[in-house]
């Protein structure tokens, strides 16, 4: 899709919701408690209740998006990015242009969605990996018991 379209198609967050909803109701839900397939939909809620157990599964929950916190739209974005170009895209650049604040949760949300869309970490060339795991991950200098002084800024032994 291409990006106008896409953000035709999902402007906002309400519209990331009921797509995925959409997608989720051809899949079909399965209650986690009782194995039951008949839900109703709580609208108010953004859930599912089973219809035999009255288990809720949120709209979220036994999907890539179960446990984050980060909306709906960032995922679509994120997707759209991943799946739809032939550039991979660092954490640290989507965090940029979604604007948020904290790295981590975007670096695992990339990182599930690629799982998801079945990229390894091989499919990508190293080089570029180590430019999305620069700024989160912190390695042990492996000079500093030999005293060498190590370099400053990019391309550190740090
Ligand atoms: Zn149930």
């Amino acid at each position: 899709m291409r990006i106008l379209d896409f953000y035709k198609e999902y402007p906002d967050e309400l519209s990331c919701k009921l797509k995925f909803k959409e997608i989720r109701d051809q899949e079909g839900i399965t209650c986690k408690k009782c194995g039951g397939l008949a839900h109703y939909w709580k609208k108010d809620k953004w859930s599912y209740e089973c219809k035999k157990c009255k288990f809720r599964t949120s709209l979220r929950s036994g999907t890539v998006m179960q446990s984050s916190k980060l909306s709906f739209q960032y995922w679509f974005i994120a997707m759209h990015l991943i799946t739809s170009t032939k550039k991979s895209f660092s954490a640290k650049e989507i965090q940029r242009q979604l604007g948020h604040k904290r790295y981590e949760p975007i670096w695992a949300m990339m990182h599930k969605i690629k799982s998801v869309v079945g990229l390894r970490d091989a499919d990508y060339q190293l080089s570029k990996w180590i430019e999305l795991d620069e700024g989160f991950f912190e390695t042990v200098d492996i000079n500093r018991d030999k005293q060498v002084p190590a370099k400053r800024g990019r391309g550190s032994q740090k």
